[in-house]
C-alpha cells in the first residue's frame, strides 16, 4: 500500500529563474539548505538545520521554491502530501512515514518536501483522533526528523496555509525550526516579475506589454492567479490559430504566439 502512496524522488526541472520575485525568500532558503552542503564541517559541530517551513496562502509559489532549491543544490526531490500517508490500517501511516525517510536516504541528497504538513501534523489530544493515529504518526515524524542531525545529505521542507494548526513540538529547534512567509504580490512591481517568469515559457508578439496588463489586473494576485491567466491568454491563442488554420492563413507547424487581444481576452474573462 505505501509503496503506492509514495512516489520515486526526482530530480525536479524547476530552475531559480522560474520564480519571478519572491527574492528574500529565495535567498534564505538557498542560505539554509546550501550552507551545509558546502560547509560539511558544521554538520559534524551540530551546526546543521535540518528542516523549514514555508508558510502562507495557496498558490503563492511554496512548491516551486523546494522544487528550485533542489535544482540549485543538485539534490532529489521527494515530495508527499499530508493526507496521502494517512492511512486507516493500523501502523500503516508510521510505516508510510518511515518509507519517506528511507527512501530520501537512499537517494541522498535529497529534499523532502511534506506538503499539507497540517493535515500530517496537526495538534496533538484533538478531539477526533479516534485510536490516536495522529498521534503516533507525529511521534514517527519527529523521530525521523531527531535522526537526521547525524547526516548532512536529508533536508525537509514542510508547507502549509495553516501553520496555527501545526503540533508546535514541529517547530523545536533542530526541528522545522525556521519559518518563513511566502505571500500574495501586493505591488505591481512583484507581479510584473512573477509575469515575466511565466510568459519567458511563451512566444509573444512584440505588441505585448507586460507592463500594461499587470496596471489592469486586480490589487492582489498570488503567482497561481497570474499563471490563470497566462493558460487563458494561450486558450485565446490557440482558438485564434485554429481559426487560421481552417481560413488557409497559417499552418499546424507555426507556433503559438501570444498576441495582445490574447491577454485582453484573459483579462476580460
Ligand atoms: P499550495 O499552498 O496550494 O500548495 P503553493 O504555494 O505551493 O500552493 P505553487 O504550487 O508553488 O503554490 O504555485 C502554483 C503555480 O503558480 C505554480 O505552478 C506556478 O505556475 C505559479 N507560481 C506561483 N508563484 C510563482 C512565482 N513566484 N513565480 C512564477 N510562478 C509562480
Amino acid at each position: 500500500v505505501h509503496s503506492k502512496a509514495i512516489g520515486a524522488p526526482k530530480i525536479p526541472a524547476v530552475k531559480w529563474h522560474d520564480i519571478g520575485g519572491l527574492h528574500s525568500v529565495k535567498k534564505d532558503i538557498l542560505d539554509t539548505v546550501q550552507l551545509p552542503v558546502d560547509h560539511p564541517e558544521l554538520v559534524s559541530l551540530g551546526l546543521r538545520r535540518s528542516g523549514l517551513l514555508l508558510y502562507g496562502p495557496p498558490g503563492t509559489g511554496k512548491t516551486l521554491l523546494a522544487k528550485a532549491v533542489a535544482t540549485e543544490c543538485a539534490m532529489t526531490f521527494l515530495s508527499v502530501k499530508g493526507p496521502e500517508l494517512i492511512n486507516m490500517y493500523v501502523g500503516q501511516s508510521e510505516e508510510n512515514i518511515r518509507d519517506v525517510f528511507a527512501k530520501a536516504r537512499a537517494a541522498s541528497p535529497c529534499i523532502i518536501f511534506f506538503d499539507e504538513l497540517d493535515s500530517l501534523a496537526p495538534n496533538r489530544g484533538r478531539s477526533g483522533d479516534s485510536g490516536g493515529v495522529m498521534d503516533r504518526v507525529v511521534s514517527q515524524l519527529l523521530a525521523e526528523l531527531d535522526g537526521l542531525h547525524s547526516s548532512a545529505d536529508v533536508f525537509v521542507i514542510g508547507a502549509t496555509n495553516r501553520p496555527d494548526l501545526l503540533d508546535q513540538s514541529l517547530l523545536r529547534p533542530g526541528r522545522f525550526d525556521k519559518l518563513l512567509y511566502v505571500g500574495i504580490n501586493e505591488d505591481k512591481e512583484s507581479q510584473l516579475q512573477v509575469l515575466k517568469a511565466i510568459s519567458s515559457r511563451f512566444k509573444m508578439d512584440p505588441s505585448v506589454c507586460l507592463h500594461d496588463v499587470i496596471e489592469r489586473c486586480p490589487p492582489q494576485l498570488t503567482g497561481a492567479d497570474l499563471y490563470a491567466l497566462c493558460s487563458d491568454a494561450m486558450m485565446s491563442a490557440l482558438k485564434q490559430k485554429i481559426k487560421r488554420i481552417e481560413e488557409g492563413l497559417e499552418t499546424e507547424e507555426s507556433d503559438l504566439v501570444l498576441r495582445r487581444e490574447d491577454f485582453q481576452n484573459a483579462l476580460e474573462k
